[in-house]
């Protein structure tokens, strides 16, 4: 069985919705994960926003927005009165959960119970879409089988044996329908697989059922070389490998949520990515095998800071790394780069709910720096199997450009560049111009 995910720009309005079911519809049995409707988390966010600033005013506006254009969503959506009325409760019976947390005690339950409700009206919305048309449908509630550890790592062993539970209750069905992104905690309340998490649910499920294939369908033609939200020509890529992939999609490209690839690898399941708009374009295979040599794609990721820690204590002694790593380890927060020299060294997180306090333990090993709005470009292929003089061809590329770290040599998968974000997007057409396009446009 195959597992495929569609985005929000995929079941961003009806006409869209026809679309997916035009794709999906060919009688072989499948499990489609859905998004939220294009703008729904992003509005859903904004409401619990304003409800955490006490500001209920401007959240039941919203609210009453976002109802409204459902309202007119279900009216296009649907043929018959009978199917409108469906689509009607499904879309009540989420905003008046919505509306029951509009209140001064507003928590995290409320915040994680608003944002799911985007992929539960999609889904049951499209649900109906689909049982109006004719075609043997189910939905699965994924609230009943996708679930994060204490860690908020997925907890695959319990999704394994709940999901066959889940399909075993629904029963047969040629096609069936559930929610990307949401899940259950540790305690068991309402959480999410955070922002883009619909990939991941995708090849969480795909991993669970040993699916033949993972397809993620988007609003784009497949995974592209460059960022195309911040570069001219980029180009789509055929194949990659799972290595590569999961390099670029940790390193900010936005088609793929950081931890997609993971699963699809430990079962060796080939992921595809494929063009909602564009249904007969192959898109971009990743599978085990990396196909050709040399520089495939760049991707950045923002919001990064950079921390040295400069000790002459360093000079000849040992021990000290471990010092500063058990540092990180105690505040929980995850190193990206190193780079080292004799008496500093130098390291990147993205994580800075604990910046103070980790600035503050690392103050008795040395002098600390800190520095905000970085980017990492990450350069991804078989680096190493590139002709030599590549890093030469790399600085000449990067020339002018203010460099603060390079960490080279890691794997043979990547070459990570840290620059300040304001000249990410210089960095990112240079790479582009100089070493990725090789001269043409
Ligand atoms: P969806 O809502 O379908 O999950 P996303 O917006 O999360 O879609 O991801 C698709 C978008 O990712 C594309 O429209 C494109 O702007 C952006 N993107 C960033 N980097 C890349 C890349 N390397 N290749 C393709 N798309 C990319
Ligand atoms: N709807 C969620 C988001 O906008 C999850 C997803 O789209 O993958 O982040
Ligand atoms: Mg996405």
């Amino acid at each position: 069985m195959k597992v495929l995910k569609f985005g929000g720009t995929s079941v961003g309005s009806p006409e869209n919705m026809r679309s997916v079911m035009q794709v999906i519809t060919d009688q072989k049995q499948k499990i489609v994960v859905l998004s939220a409707m294009s703008g729904t988390t992003n509005a859903l966010v904004e409401i619990s926003d304003d409800l955490k600033k006490n500001n209920q005013e401007a959240a039941k506006k919203s609210i009453q927005k976002l109802e409204s254009g459902y309202v007119e969503v279900i009216k296009n959506l649907f043929t018959t009165e009978e199917f409108k009325k469906k689509g009607m409760e499904a879309v009540h019976s989420s905003f008046h959960t919505i509306k029951s947390f509009v209140s001064e005690k507003f928590d995290q339950t409320g915040e994680n119970t608003i944002l799911a409700q985007g992929e539960l009206i999609s889904t049951r919305l499209f649900t109906w879409l689909m049982i109006e048309n004719g075609y043997d449908t189910k939905l699965l509630p994924a609230l009943d089988f996708m679930r994060i550890n204490a860690e908020k790592a997925a907890d695959s062993p319990y999704i394994k044996k709940h999901i066959g539970q889940v399909l075993l209750e629904a029963g047969n069905a040629t096609y069936y329908i559930t929610q990307g992104y949401i899940c259950r905690n540790a305690n068991g309340e309402i959480d999410n697989l955070q922002r883009g998490g619909s990939d991941y649910t995708a090849s969480l499920i795909g991993a669970a059922i040993d699916a033949e294939e993972i397809q993620i369908w988007t609003d784009i033609d497949g995974f592209h070389n460059n960022d195309p939200r911040y570069v001219e020509n980029t180009k789509k890529i055929e194949q990659l490998s799972f290595n590569e992939a999961a390099e670029l999609a940790y390193f900010g490209a936005k088609i793929l949520h950081p931890q997609t690839v993971f699963p699809a690898r430990v079962k060796n399941i080939p992921v595809r990515l494929k063009n909602t708009l564009n249904p007969t374009d192959a898109g971009t295979l990743i599978t085990a095998e990396s196909s050709g040599t040399g520089i495939k794609a760049v991707a950045a990721k923002d919001g990064i800071t950079a921390i040295k820690i400069r000790s002459d204590r360093m000079l000849m002694a040992y021990g000290f790394l471990k010092n500063v790593f058990n540092i990180f380890e105690d505040f929980k927060t995850p190193i990206d780069m190193i780079s080292t020299s004799e008496v500093a060294v130098s390291l990147t997180i993205d994580n800075t709910e604990n910046l103070n306090k980790i600035v503050h333990a690392l103050d008795k090993y040395g002098t600390v720096e800190v520095d905000k709005n970085m980017s990492i470009i990450c350069i991804v292929g078989d680096i190493i199997a590139e002709e030599r003089g590549f890093a030469s061809k790399v600085f000449h590329a990067l020339d002018g450009i203010p460099i603060r770290m390079i960490s080279y040599g890691g794997s043979r998968y990547n070459i990570s560049i840290l620059v300040p974000n304001t000249h990410k997007k210089t960095t990112l057409q240079r790479i582009s111009d100089n070493l990725l396009n090789n001269g043409d446009s």
